[in-house]
């Protein structure tokens, strides 16, 4: 089969969060398994560019239609792991990618509409008819509605879109201004059952347009699949999804071995599994020495996240507190988008610089990820939501014992040690309901105690979590069967 997968990212070169994973993650399995996997994403300025082996230009002079004009456009090609991945490289005064960032502008709509735009040029003007075209989130929404709206009747009748909700936290809401630059009717797509906002009806929701015209949609797990359909997770666009029904289902993501997994990791100072789990302690003493924590008998709670509303930061700054009050060490590692949070976590950072059980380092840092995961005893993931979450994943494998809140993919995947009703072998965490302090602390407060009295019973939890299966293999012939279903 032949898959074009069009995303805002790709791990481990665009990567600002779990959407470059899954990215990677899918599009390795997909390959794997012996079909023609390509991956569209813009040529960023801010690219990792050490990633991709081989880069040069395969397609010059895309001329991309843009209101009554067109903006000139070339398309480079570069290996990144093994994927064949091309990228956009728009040659405008806009300056559409080359922002020194992934995100953030006040013109991103219109950004990712013209990625859109780019990505379709691309496909019909260089002869490709994918079987499949794979797109992801609100930045990629517009491309099955030019698809059906454009290029169909020029000859890509053949092409169906699977199109993959990972966060319903950003839909894509802007203004017509879209559809005009794309040149499409306005008028007709301006419509509730087609791209009007079900909230606004002035404004053009993205993500609507991309399940409306989809031929499958799906999710990132099946809890939040339920969530959004019935709750206010939904943000909105509960009806629209309750309406596309029999299209849409959630699969749980995977998480890539091949990055994430302590046995092979080059990024950290022992490889260790299961079966070899006191090496693990390297890695711990190897992250105290990186972040400066004193060598003490105490257990590590750790953060790795995106400092984000939606991750809970009042939980994860009271879980500061909590866990060095309960004779624990701390490591956070999270980048903060909004202005205010990063002054509040800097001010944290800055009143522990003296405590050896504490340490905050704000930025994104690939390597030190790694060197958590493997080095820390617990990790907390207290979401307000959280589509799938792949900390928890990734933790898991590292016999790091996740402490989360019950939403979402959390609750697809973390089974709580004393409260779950699964067999021993599967409970791998710590899980709480209560978006409140005190929810925090019983959870949190329940896997330090076992750390403490029962030791033998906390490597047993660590040990279930390693052995659990989260590879790509299970999605990916469930992103396949989806494939199968769709395509002509
Ligand atoms: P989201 O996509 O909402 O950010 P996920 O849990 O799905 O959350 O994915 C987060 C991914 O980003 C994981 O691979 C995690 O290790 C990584 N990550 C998050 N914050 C950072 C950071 N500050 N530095 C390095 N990696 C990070």
């Amino acid at each position: 089969m032949f898959i074009v997968m069009a995303s805002p990212e790709c791990a481990p070169v665009a990567k600002a969060g779990g959407l470059g994973d899954f990215v990677q993650g899918l599009g390795r399995e997909l390959s794997v398994r012996g079909n023609a996997v390509e991956i569209v994403l813009p040529k960023y300025d801010a690219l990792r560019f050490a990633g991709i082996s081989g880069m040069h230009k395969v397609y010059r002079d895309l001329w991309v239609p843009f209101h009554d004009k067109a903006i000139h456009c070339d398309v480079e090609y570069g290996e990144v792991d093994g994927l064949q991945c091309f990228f956009i490289d728009a040659h405008s005064e806009h300056g559409f990618f080359n922002r020194g960032k992934i995100y953030g502008d006040a013109d991103d709509a219109d950004r990712f509409a013209f990625f859109s735009r780019a990505v379709m040029e691309f496909l019909y003007k260089s002869g490709r008819r994918p079987d499949i075209i794979h797109c992801n989130d609100w930045h990629t929404g517009l491309m099955p509605v030019l698809l059906w709206e454009v290029y169909a009747e020029l000859g890509m009748d053949h092409s169906r879109v699977c199109y993959s909700l990972h966060n319903m936290g950003h839909q894509g809401w802007t203004g017509p201004q879209v559809l005009h630059m794309n040149r499409l009717d306005a008028g007709r797509l301006m419509t509730p059952e087609r791209l009007r906002d079900p909230g606004n009806p002035g404004a053009v929701n993205l993500m609507k347009g991309g399940i409306v015209f989809s031929n499958f949609v799906t999710t990132v797990s099946p809890r939040y699949a339920w969530e959004i359909q019935h709750t206010d997770q939904g943000m909105g666009l509960q009806g629209v999804l309750q309406e596309h029904d029999r299209k849409f289902g959630g699969v749980l993501n995977g998480i890539d071995y091949n990055t994430w997994n302590p046995e092979i990791d080059p990024h950290i100072p022992a490889q260790y599994g299961p079966d070899t789990l006191p090496e693990k302690a390297k890695c711990r003493a190897a992250l105290r020495q990186r972040v400066g924590l004193g060598d003490a008998f105490k257990p590590i709670v750790a953060v790795v996240s995106r400092l984000d509303k939606q991750k809970g930061v009042e939980l994860i700054r009271h879980g500061i507190y909590y866990a060095l009050e309960q004779g624990c060490q701390f490591v956070l590692l999270g980048s903060a988008p909004d202005p205010a949070v990063d002054a509040d976590f800097r001010r944290i950072k800055h009143e522990m610089d003296a405590n050896p059980d504490c340490h905050l380092e704000l930025g994104y840092d690939e390597d030190l990820a790694h060197l958590i995961y493997a080095g820390a005893d617990m990790i907390l993931i207290p979401s307000i939501y959280e589509p799938c979450g792949l900390t928890q994943m990734i933790a898991m494998k590292y016999g790091c014992v996740p402490v989360a809140r019950r939403v979402g993919g959390l609750a697809d995947t973390v089974f709580d040690a004393n409260y779950s009703d699964r067999p021993f072998e599967d409970r791998n965490g710590y899980v709480f309901d209560d978006f409140t302090y005190a929810g925090l602390e019983g959870a949190l407060g329940r896997g330090i105690g076992l750390w403490k009295r029962f030791p033998e019973y906390f490597r047993q939890l660590r040990v279930n979590g390693m052995r659990q299966d989260h590879s790509w293999n299970e999605p990916g012939q469930h992103y396949l069967d989806i494939y199968n279903h769709i395509r002509v």
